[in-house]
């Protein structure tokens, strides 16, 4: 973003978007849960091209001891890039950028997790972006939750992802790279659908106030979609999908 020119067309004058997409579609989702054997929950995500394996250990004990609170329990998320997820090689270093997400993303979790249940542990989420191509904060939030869900963590609501952002003059649901990159906006939502309650809101650019109501609107409609193939991943998981 950032007032970049757009080398290809955004919307083209049938309203379709760079990757074939209408202005209020998302890119394909796919969410499986319980993917690693040595993880006490899990989950794996293809966001479009997004690719993020998510393993949650815990509740367990802290160490050091005093990073612990006897009233409840807490939530430590590292959100992480493989070198390999990006066209140039990413430095393996965590990067001001990862310290950041893996901050929103332990800010978003925690309204949904229980922590109150376990005093004294920890939970931690690790978070595998394998491949990234913009979204990845809303994708593996996402994944994140069903992750929480399927270690048996209590929870008041699964946080749904998904981002808005203005393409073209226009509000548009799930924003690519490209459109991240030479659009005008990209507002990232995390959402819980059941209690009604919005949980992460970002915003990089500028919109008029229609605008960003229409952004928030259009962002929950999408975390709504995530929701139920979050559900959909859960169930399957649980009570099987009729192929395992
Ligand atoms: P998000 O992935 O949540 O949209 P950003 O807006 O910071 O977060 O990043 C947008 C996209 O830019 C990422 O999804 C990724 O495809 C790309 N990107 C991020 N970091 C790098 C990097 N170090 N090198 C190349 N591309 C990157």
């Amino acid at each position: 973003m950032g007032g970049r020119e757009a080398t290809m067309v955004l919307l083209d004058e049938n309203g379709i978007r760079c990757d074939g997409r209408k202005v209020d579609e998302t890119r394909k989702i796919t969410i499986k849960a319980g993917v690693l054997k040595n993880a006490d929950g899990s989950a794996y995500i293809e966001f479009g091209d997004n690719k993020i394996l998510v393993g949650i250990f815990g509740p367990r004990d802290v160490h050091p001891k005093h990073m612990s609170d006897t009233d409840t329990g807490i939530l430590r998320v590292r959100y992480h890039m493989e070198p390999f997820s990006v066209t140039e090689r990413k430095n393996p270093a965590p990067s001001r950028r990862e310290i950041e997400i893996s901050k929103v993303i332990k800010e978003a979790l925690e309204p949904a997790v229980m922590l109150e249940k376990f005093p004294r542990t920890a939970v931690d989420v690790f978070i595998e972006i394998l491949q990234a191509d913009g979204g990845t904060r809303c994708a593996a939030l996402s994944a994140a939750s069903v992750a929480l869900a399927d270690a048996g963590i209590p929870m008041r609501d699964l946080v749904a992802a998904c981002a808005s952002g203005k393409v073209a003059d226009t509000i548009v649901l799930d924003v690519n790279n490209e459109e991240d990159q030479a659009g005008q906006a990209d507002m990232p939502i995390g959402y819980m659908p059941n209690l009604k309650k919005i949980t992460l809101l970002q915003l990089d650019g500028i919109l008029t106030p229609e605008e960003y109501k229409k952004c928030v609107e259009v962002g929950v409609n999408g975390c709504k979609i995530v929701y139920e193939l979050q559900k959909k991943a859960l169930t399957d998981k649980y009570f099987g999908n009729g192929s395992d």
